[in-house]
């Protein structure tokens, strides 16, 4: 019997290895699992027939002596994520059925250079737009740790599916925060790459200038190790840059950084685990200053008025023709208005909206030429900050998982829940939620997180302090 909950990417590639068990059973453990434990959790809207077969390629491999750094392992990719010949829908019915005819770069990538086994595809969010996976389709996915509570979102599924063992690393996206926020609430480890180090080919865009796949797992070595596979160039994709662009000499001087007065409205669970993180670095030889960042409190405002332009955009090709859902009305227009009418669901309507509203002429300039000159003051303001940092050190979130249901109605208190996580997207910066400890509520002990940041092109500071916080 395999024990899922005890293996990491690490000691089950060493365990593939010297044969102690194979790729498939691995495989067919976690299938399982999912099987017996999923109907609860509703982490995975689909289980991939050739996950086995998969399994199997990647035993012939081994049995060879070929070495992939995730050869056997299983992954699971959220549903934003295209793998060729299965479906996609980003947690949408308005793309029910669509099957992908091509590979994002990152699943190719995962397969072909990693040799990783792709299980399946997770829950989200619709379209990535929410902070708890209860805007999906396909019903909510539930928090392993408490069942009544979200597991954040939007990659909640993803989440959800490392936190409940189900596989051994997953992907996300993060847009606003869509993997740390995950990461934080459920336990585990969550990186934001630097926009532009892993390639969009292929992924369902929703902030085309914030968007970024990145991987969840439980050390952060894993999360290195996915990281590495996926990253790099990409000719699909013109945003990507080289390993080269922003090489910097300056070194890791374990030296973090806190912008205090950001941080005035948590939750005191979160002051003092917060806190507790802070002695943690001290006593591992880490020097923490204080930081100002006059501008990084308006990072949430701009974010909202950013990602919507850009989503209202790139979600006006689902029509009914293309892809997915058609709806027949009486002419071209109608069929237009009832596809988008019962394809889409509320909060993705009120985002295409608000995106259309802040673009049209007599709004554009006070509201998104207004939101991309703030980008630009964080962006300067973060970029001068780690001069004399390596990272910066904030709460992951302002409090722990809340309950399902709770802030579904309410969209502003949702979207304050992005408020420690949007300025890295803001600024193309990478981030990495680590866990951090629990809070007790009503009898259970929720997980929070701290959110590590550093300069572009410096994941190997992120990596650096994680492994150091973390012990691996
Ligand atoms: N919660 C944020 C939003 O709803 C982040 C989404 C994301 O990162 N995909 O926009």
């Amino acid at each position: 019997m395999i024990d899922l909950s005890k293996l990491t990417i690490k000691s089950a590639r060493e365990g593939l290895k010297k044969g102690d068990f194979t790729s498939r059973e691995l495989t067919e453990a976690c299938i399982d699992k999912i099987k017996k434990e999923d109907g609860e959790i509703n982490a995975f809207i689909e289980v991939f027939d050739d996950a086995l077969g998969q399994a199997d390629a990647a035993d012939e491999q081994i049995k060879k002596g070929i070495e992939a750094p995730l050869l056997g392992v299983p992954i699971a990719i959220k549903d934003n994520i295209l793998l060729s010949g299965h479906k996609s829908s980003a947690g949408s019915h308005i793309l029910e059925g669509f099957v992908s005819p091509t590979d994002s770069t990152v699943s190719s990538k995962l397969q072909r250079h990693g040799g990783a086994v792709i299980v399946g595809r997770t829950n989200m969010d619709e379209f990535a737009m929410g902070s708890s996976t209860e805007t999906s389709y396909y019903g909510p996915t539930k928090n392993p740790t408490d069942t009544s509570r979200v597991p954040g979102g939007s990659s909640g599924g993803s989440a959800a599916a490392l936190a409940a063992h189900f596989v051994l690393g997953s992907l996300g996206t993060d847009t606003g925060g869509s993997i740390r926020q995950p990461a934080a609430l459920t336990g585990i480890v969550g990186l934001k790459p630097t926009y532009g180090r892993v390639s969009r080919s292929g992924i369902i865009a929703l902030g085309s200038s914030l968007d970024q796949v990145g991987p969840f797992a439980h050390t952060v070595t894993d999360v290195e190790t996915i990281y590495n596979v996926i990253k790099g160039e990409d000719k699909l994709d013109s945003t990507t840059i080289s390993d080269s662009t922003y090489k910097s000499e300056k070194k890791f001087n374990k030296t973090i950084g806190v912008p205090r007065k950001f941080l005035k409205n948590v939750s005191s669970d979160v002051k003092k685990n917060f806190e507790q993180a802070e002695e943690k670095f001290k006593s591992l030889g880490y020097k923490i200053m204080d930081v100002d960042l006059p501008s990084i409190e308006y990072s949430l405002a701009a974010y909202y008025i950013i990602m919507p332009a850009e989503a209202s955009t790139n979600l006006a090709r689902y029509d009914g023709v293309k892809y997915g859902l058609y709806v027949d009305g009486t002419d071209l227009l109608d069929d237009y208005m009832k596809t988008k009418g019962s394809g889409f669901g509320r909060e993705t309507r009120r985002r295409i909206i608000l995106g259309t509203f802040v673009l049209s002429s007599g709004y554009y300039d006070s509201f998104y030429g207004a939101a991309l000159l703030a980008k630009e003051k964080i962006t300067d303001e973060l970029r001068e900050a780690f001069k004399d940092i390596d990272v910066l050190l904030t709460p992951s979130t302002s409090g722990p998982a809340f309950k399902i249901g709770e802030k579904i109605s309410d969209p502003l208190s949702m979207y304050l829940e992005d408020i420690f996580t949007v300025p890295a997207n803001i600024s193309g910066i990478p981030s990495m939620s680590l866990p951090s400890g629990f809070v007790e509520v009503e009898g259970k002990n929720l997980p929070l997180g701290i959110l590590l940041s550093s300069d572009l092109g410096r994941e190997d500071n992120l990596f650096q302090i994680g492994k150091d916080f973390l012990g691996e």
